[in-house]
């Protein structure tokens, strides 16, 4: 497969270098040449096979010739035979016709492990075959950073470098970063904001010459591979609950924009996707975008759903592109006015053609804990907050109760115990295998907000792999 960058100044290139690169040189983002598709009878096929199965027949398209599918096997069945349920993505059912899709049976609770679980071991696989190395550096507000560590640790051709704002991250967020007993894991406390640790971070990209001689790269949400992994379990939810005789609806509490698209993904690939709801919080830039057609950057406010704490989502650009047909020069005028003015307005038709599938609201805390309150009143379950404002938003848009509404549940309800126990009152538990999380020492480095002495540090634990 070839890819093609969103705002067309770019090369066409195959699926290693999308993966390593991640975002395109001209600023844009890569997305396949031509959307690959499954007939009816292969999607029906997908019933009776495992996750990892499905999770390789949905990537080779996107990854072959260079990687091929009997590897594809390998690495999945790698990955998901160490997540903690032995259907990986199982399906809990709400109401009559509501199901909730657990994502959070992953090393670290959240969705994201889905993805990077993958992207670590693709790395892997790539960097071995090339005699490469790189070095990963990200900004987390709490939980990337942990599913980036997770995803990376003990993998021979990664050093990876993770910034936190000190003191701005929950207990269980540090303590899943900060435990890992990995040589090749690096947590950096940073004083200042998760802002400060973003600039930094940017600023390290910006130095060309640091970037090349430390070979820097990223894992973040734009990372094509990590869409490819997660349109995987939009199509074994929908092929569990009747497709591809019987479509299915979709609701996602969406930040970035990468697991919503995940979704228009497996829809591309010929998957009966009714409709996808787009669930925000108070940071709604999406939900007024889709009803009013004009994408306006607002303020951050803080919420119980801190990882949807986002004004910018950086994937909706893939959308774009496939909506005004791949004219990247429209994609270009468009996210250049945006950079400029933040503010953006898409044509009439383009919002139509959205509008026929996409969805959109939001929820205040308040209704986030009305929800989790009511939905384990009713079945006892415990949702997180990301996930309640996924599943209120959800019943509230769906157009047709007669089609399964999946509402994905993307972190595990202990990562957020507070926001759970003020709604319900009850106090989820971390699963057993993370009570040592509490106990275990920590590895962190403490600096100032200061990108000179940020650079060092990575040099130098760079210079001792290289001595190692
Ligand atoms: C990252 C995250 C989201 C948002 O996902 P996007 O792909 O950025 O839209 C939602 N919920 C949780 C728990 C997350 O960690």
């Amino acid at each position: 497969m070839k890819y093609l960058s969103t705002r067309g100044d770019a090369p066409p290139v195959d699926f290693e270098d999308v993966l390593l690169s991640g975002l395109a040189p001209d600023g844009g983002l890569y997305l396949p040449e031509t959307w690959p598709s499954f007939d009816a009878g292969t999607l029906a096929g997908f019933a009776s096979l495992p996750y990892h199965e499905v999770a390789a027949r949905v990537m080779a398209p996107f990854t072959g010739p260079e990687i091929e599918e009997s590897t594809l096997v390998e690495i999945a069945s790698a990955v998901y035979d160490g997540f903690e349920h032995p259907v990986v993505a199982p399906l809990v059912q709400l109401d009559s016709n509501d199901w909730l899709l657990e994502l959070f049976h992953g090393p670290t609770l959240a969705f994201k492990d889905y993805a990077l679980q993958i992207v670590g071991r693709l790395f892997d696989h790539v960097l071995a075959k090339r005699g490469e190395t790189v070095t990963i550096v990200a900004a987390t507000s709490g939980d990337t950073g942990s599913a980036a560590i997770e995803a990376c640790r003990d993998r021979a051709g990664i050093e990876i470098f993770v910034l936190h704002p000190r003191g701005r991250v929950s207990e269980v967020q540090r303590r899943q970063m900060t435990t890992v007993d990995a040589a090749n894991v690096h947590n950096i406390a940073v004083e200042g904001t998760f802002d400060d640790c973003q600039a930094l971070v940017k600023a390290m990209f910006g130095d060309a010459r640091f970037r090349a001689e430390s070979r820097l790269t990223a894992v973040n949400s734009i990372n094509w591979a990590r869409i490819a992994a997660q349109a995987v379990y939009y199509v074994t939810a929908g092929v569990a609950l009747g497709a591809p005789h019987r479509p299915v609806a979709f609701s996602v509490p969406t930040g970035n924009f990468g697991n919503v698209f995940a979704g228009y993904v497996a829809r591309c690939m010929g998957l009966p996707v009714d409709q996808l709801i787009v669930a925000t919080n108070r940071n709604d830039i999406l939900a007024r975008f889709l009803e009013t057609g004009a994408m306006e950057i607002g303020e951050v406010v803080p919420t119980i759903s801190p990882s949807m704490d986002i004004q910018v989502s950086s994937n909706f650009e893939r959308l774009l592109y496939d909506y005004v047909r791949r004219d990247p020069a429209a994609v270009r005028r468009a996210m250049e006015r945006f950079r400029q003015s933040g503010r953006m307005t898409v044509a009439a038709v383009t919002m139509a053609g959205m509008r026929g599938l996409f969805s959109a609201g939001r929820r205040d805390d308040d209704e986030t804990r009305r929800t989790i309150a009511e939905v384990f009143r009713r079945s006892g379950n415990l949702l997180d907050p990301h996930t309640a404002v996924g599943y209120g938003v959800g019943r509230e848009q769906r157009r047709d109760p007669d089609i399964p509404l999946v509402a994905l549940a993307t972190a595990h309800p202990a990562k957020f115990p507070d926001a759970v126990e003020a709604a319900t009152g009850a106090r989820p538990d971390l699963p057993a295998r993370l009570e040592s999380l509490m106990t275990l020492p920590e590895r962190v480095e403490t600096f100032a907000n200061d990108p000179a002495a940020i650079k060092a540090f990575v040099r130098d634990r760079i210079g001792r792999r290289g001595a190692a």
